[in-house]
């Protein structure tokens, strides 16, 4: 049983479809393990998303992930990582192919509706970053 970390972003949360993207997971045969919506403080921001700090658009992207609450979720599944990732579709939500998270409810590279760990590894440290382990059951 493989666990994985989901956030749904302010813009998807400010757009009221928390939901249905919830319902995404679960259709897929995911189980939700632990969830809570939460406004991020800067600091969290730059902290999570540390390994694009030399990015050009590492400024934008803190921006935009403060500007209004999250939904920060545990997800669990054999092959969770990588079923969530085929869910969300590409970054870039114009080439995210049909029925994906990011093509119906995204509208541009950087309001891109949601986040998904893109390794186990990564998965593990995202997951500790958010939950401690009596909240995931
Ligand atoms: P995420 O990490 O949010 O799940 P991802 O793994 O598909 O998305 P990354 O390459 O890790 O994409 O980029 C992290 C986030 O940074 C993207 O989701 C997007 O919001 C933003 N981002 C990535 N590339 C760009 C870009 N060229 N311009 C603006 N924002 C970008
Ligand atoms: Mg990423």
């Amino acid at each position: 049983m493989e666990q994985t970390l989901s956030i749904i972003k302010p813009d998807a949360v400010a757009k009221n479809v928390v939901g249905k993207i919830l319902d995404r997971f679960e259709s897929a045969g995911l189980r939700i393990a632990a969830t809570r919506k939460m406004q991020l403080s800067r600091a969290d921001a730059e902290a999570f998303y540390a390994v694009h700090a030399e990015r050009p658009f590492f400024g934008e992207l803190v921006e935009f992930m403060i500007s209004g609450p999250v939904v920060v979720s545990v997800l669990e599944g054999v092959n969770a990582m990588s079923i969530n990732r085929d869910l969300m579709g590409a970054t870039n939500p114009k080439e995210a192919a049909a029925g994906t998270i990011r093509a119906d409810f995204a509208d541009s590279i950087d309001a891109n509706a949601v986040h998904g760990s893109d390794s186990v590894e990564n998965a593990a440290n995202e997951i500790k970053f958010f939950f401690s382990d009596r909240e995931i059951c």
